[in-house]
C-alpha cells in the first residue's frame, strides 16, 4: 500500500518510520523496514498499527544508512508478520504495492526450483525470483530486469540487496513510484507526500519504468531496458 526507501546520510529506520506515517491515511494492516548495514540485511515487521512497529524497533534497532519500509493493505494472505513486507529471499529483499497476477504459476516454478513459498503473499514470488536470478551471477539490475519481464499485474517495487550499502533499486507498472533527489541522499515514495520532509525534488517515474539508484545517480530504464529520461519537478505540498 505505501513504500518508502532511503539511501541516506544517517541511520534510515526512524526517517522511515516517520515517512510510513505520513502514508498512514492510505489505510493498512502491517508495516515493516528493512536496512542494510555494512552490508548485512536484517528487517522489522509488525501486525497492525505503526506503534507496533516502532515497539519493536526500540526492542530490537535496526542500524543501517540504506532501507525500504512498507505498509501492507493485504490482498493475498492474512495480515500476518510472516506476510508483511519486506520480504526476504537470500540476498534480495523487496516492498511491494499492487497484485502479481501470475503468481500462482511463479510459485510452481520457484517451488521446483527449490525456492519453496514460505509465505502467502504474491509478492514473496518477486524476491524468490530475483534471488535466482541473482544466484545465477547476474548483478542486482540485471536480476530486476529479468524479474521485472517475468511479472503480470500491477507494481511499485523497492529492492535492496545484501553486500550492497549504496544501492536501491525501484520499479513501477499500474502503480505510481517516485524518486525524490537528494544532496548526496536518494528516495523512493509510492506518495509524494511521504517523501516531503525529506525533498521537494521528485521524478516521477512512468508507466514499465524502473530506476537503479546510489546516492549520487539516477539511472532510469523504460521497459524495454532502454535509458530514459524523465523530468524532475520540485513538488509544493502545504503541509
Ligand atoms: N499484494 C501484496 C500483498 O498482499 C501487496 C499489497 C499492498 O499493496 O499493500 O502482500
Amino acid at each position: 500500500c505505501g513504500i518508502i526507501g532511503v539511501l541516506g546520510k544517517n541511520q534510515v529506520a526512524p526517517l522511515i518510520l516517520e515517512a510510513l506515517k505520513r502514508l498512514e491515511y492510505r489505510g493498512y494492516d502491517s508495516a515493516g523496514i528493512a536496512t542494510i548495514n555494512e552490508g548485512a540485511l536484517d528487517r522489522r515487521r509488525a501486525v497492525g498499527k505503526l506503534i507496533n512497529l516502532s515497539d519493536a524497533l526500540v526492542h530490537e534497532p535496526l542500524a543501517g544508512r540504506a532501507g525500504i519500509g512498507h505498509t501492507r493493505w493485504a490482498t493475498h494472505g492474512a495480515p500476518t508478520k510472516a506476510n508483511a513486507h519486506p520480504h526476504r529471499s537470500g540476498g534480495v529483499t523487496v516492498v511491494h504495492n499492487g497484485i502479481i497476477e501470475n503468481f500462482r504459476a511463479l510459485r510452481e516454478e520457484l517451488a521446483a526450483k527449490g525456492l519453496a513459498a514460505e509465505t502467502e503473499t504474491d509478492t514473496e514470488t518477486i524476491a524468490h525470483l530475483t534471488r535466482l536470478h541473482l544466484d545465477a551471477g547476474m548483478t542486482p539490475a540485471d536480476a530486476v530486469a529479468a524479474t521485472l519481464a517475468r511479472l503480470e499485474g500491477a507494481f511499485a517495487l523497492a529492492f535492496l540487496f545484501e553486500g550492497e550499502d549504496d544501492l536501491m533499486i525501484g520499479a513501477r507498472k499500474g502503480s505510481p513510484l517516485a524518486v525524490g533527489h537528494g544532496n548526496g541522499e536518494m528516495f523512493l515514495g509510492s506518495d509524494a507526500i511521504a517523501l516531503a520532509p525529506m525533498t521537494d525534488m521528485v521524478t516521477y517515474l512512468e508507466e514499465g519504468d524502473w530506476v537503479v539508484l546510489t546516492r549520487d545517480s539516477i539511472q532510469i530504464f523504460d521497459e524495454k531496458g532502454r535509458r530514459a529520461n524523465r523530468p524532475a519537478t520540485r513538488i509544493r505540498l502545504d503541509q
